[in-house]
C-alpha cells in the first residue's frame, strides 16, 4: 500500500465530514455551551501549550511560561542565513559564516531558536502525535517568513526517504508545507524532490560532514522538472541544524533551473557547536 506523504488520518477525517445528524442537532440546541459541546462531539482533547502541554485557551497557543522561554528569532538578521545579530548596523549584513563560504539557498529564516525550550514541542511533533499542531506552526512560520513568501511562486517540503517516511507515517515538512501553502494562496508540490538515497543519520557529523553526506541525496522528479524552471522556489523544513540538507534540495533546484530558493524552518540551531 502506498501511504501519501500527508498521511492523512482517514478515521479522523471522516468523522470531521460526517458527523451524525443528531450529533449536529445536539450541538445546535447547546446554546452557551455550545462550544465546549462541539469539542466534545468532535472528541477532541482540550488544547493543550504545544510545548510543555499544560491546558491553555486555545490550539496552537503557548502557554505564558513557554511563551517567555522561546527564543524567537528577530531582525536583525543575516540576509542569507538568518543568523540573528546582538547588533543592527542599519542596513543588510551577511555573517561571518556566510561570508566565507555563500550558503546554496539564497535565504534562510526560521521562527525560534533550536534549543532546551524548543526540542520538546519539536520532537513531540515530529515523531509524536502532534500533527494537530501543523496550522498553528505554519502561522509563526508565515510571521517570519512573510518576505520569502511574498517572493515565492513555489513552496515545497524536504523529503523523507520513502523507508523512514513508512516508518514514521508522516513526513513533518509536507505537513507545514501544506498547511503554509493554502492561507498564503502559494502553490505547493509536495513530490517537488526526491531522496534517492537514505542518508544515515547528521547526528554526530560536523559541517562539512553533513554537507559530504547529504551531497547529491536529492534530485527533482523528472516530471517535474518544467514545474521548477524559472521559479522561485520556497523549501520548508522542521529545523535548519547547519543547512547541509536544505543545500543539497537548493543545488539539485539550481540545477534543473530554479531561479531562486530560499528555506523557512520552524526552527534553526543558533551555535552549531552546542547542537545534539
Ligand atoms: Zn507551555
Ligand atoms: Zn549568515
Amino acid at each position: 500500500m502506498r501511504r501519501s506523504p500527508l498521511a492523512p488520518d482517514p478515521v479522523g477525517a471522516a468523522e470531521v465530514g460526517a458527523r451524525p445528524a443528531w450529533a449536529r442537532a445536539l450541538g445546535r440546541g447547546l446554546g452557551r455551551g455550545r462550544a465546549a459541546a462541539r469539542r466534545l462531539l468532535d472528541g477532541a482533547l482540550p488544547p493543550r501549550c504545544p510545548a510543555c502541554g499544560v491546558v491553555v485557551g486555545e490550539t496552537g497557543v503557548l502557554c505564558a511560561e513557554c511563551w517567555g522561554a522561546l527564543s524567537f528569532l528577530e531582525p536583525p538578521l543575516c540576509v542569507q542565513c538568518g543568523y540573528p545579530f546582538e547588533l543592527d548596523f542599519g542596513e543588510p549584513v551577511a555573517c561571518g559564516a556566510c561570508l566565507a563560504r555563500a550558503p546554496a539557498f539564497d535565504r534562510a529564516r526560521a521562527v525560534f531558536a533550536y534549543d532546551e525550550a524548543s526540542r520538546s514541542m519539536l520532537l513531540d511533533f515530529k515523531h509524536g502525535d502532534r500533527t494537530d499542531l501543523a496550522p498553528a506552526l505554519a502561522r509563526w512560520m508565515a510571521r517570519a517568513g512573510a518576505e520569502l513568501l511574498a517572493d515565492a511562486d513555489l513552496i515545497a517540503p524536504v523529503p523523507l526517504h520513502p523507508r523512514r517516511l513508512w516508518r514514521r507515517r508522516y513526513n513533518q515538512a509536507a505537513l507545514l508545507a501544506q498547511a503554509l501553502a493554502g492561507p498564503a494562496e502559494v502553490p505547493l508540490s509536495v513530490d517537488l524532490l526526491q531522496r534517492r538515497r537514505n542518508t544515515p543519520s547528521q547526528g554526530r557529523l560536523s559541517a562539512k560532514g553533513r554537507r559530504r553526506n547529504v551531497a547529491g541525496a536529492f534530485l527533482v522528479r523528472p516530471a517535474r522538472r518544467p514545474t521548477v524552471s524559472g521559479k522561485r522556489i520556497l523549501l520548508i523544513d522542521d529545523v535548519m541544524t547547519t543547512g547541509a540538507t536544505a543545500e543539497a534540495c537548493a543545488k539539485a533546484l539550481k540545477r534543473a533551473g530554479a531561479s531562486g530558493v530560499d528555506l523557512l524552518t520552524l526552527a534553526r540551531v543558533v551555535r552549531p557547536t552546542t547542537a545534539e
